[in-house]
């Protein structure tokens, strides 16, 4: 599925149906160049959920907790993994449960060492305050994510 935003809003309200439509838990992947709006749409998907504070990238711890309201948030930035193995380092293991929703900034660095995510979003830069949005499912709960939405 695809998405044109025209405002930081705009993208913001797309992280914040895409997150509900998974019923507040998975695992979505965020790829595009600097810029594109991916902590933009991570700032929707955490005020949708109750976080009122400032979200920024986590780009020098590689991830952020957000934990409250019953819900564990990891927030992941990788964009300065240097090697995939970092990760082993980092345990992130343990962030991958049933009740956790982990939203991955540059999922790529990451390789074959993260799970499989619910939904795969990758945007683009079209116009000074354009960015297109591909969602795209890669698991049974992402494919019913979506099928919600266009139905
Ligand atoms: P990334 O995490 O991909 O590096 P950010 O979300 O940090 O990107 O930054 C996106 C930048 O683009 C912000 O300065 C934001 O204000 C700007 N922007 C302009 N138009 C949009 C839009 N339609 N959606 C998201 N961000 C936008
Ligand atoms: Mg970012």
């Amino acid at each position: 599925m695809q998405w044109v935003t025209q405002s930081d809003e705009a993208t913001e309200a797309v992280g914040a149906q895409l997150v509900r439509a998974l019923n507040r838990t998975g695992i979505i992947f965020l790829n595009g160049d600097l810029g594109a709006g991916k902590t933009t749409f991570c700032r929707g998907v955490l005020r949708a959920l109750g976080y009122s504070g400032a979200v920024k990238s986590p780009t020098f711890t590689l991830v952020e907790p957000y934990e409250f309201d019953a819900l564990n948030i990891y927030h992941f930035d990788l964009y300065r993994l240097s090697h995939p193995d970092e990760l082993n380092y980092l345990g992130v293991d343990e962030y991958f449960h049933d009740q956790a929703l982990c939203l991955i900034e540059w999922s790529q660095k990451g390789s074959e060492l993260l799970p499989k995510p619910d939904l795969e979003v990758t945007m683009m830069v079209t116009g000074d305050t354009e960015r297109c949005l591909s969602v795209s499912a890669q698991t049974p709960r992402g494919r019913m994510a979506l099928a919600g939405l266009s139905a």
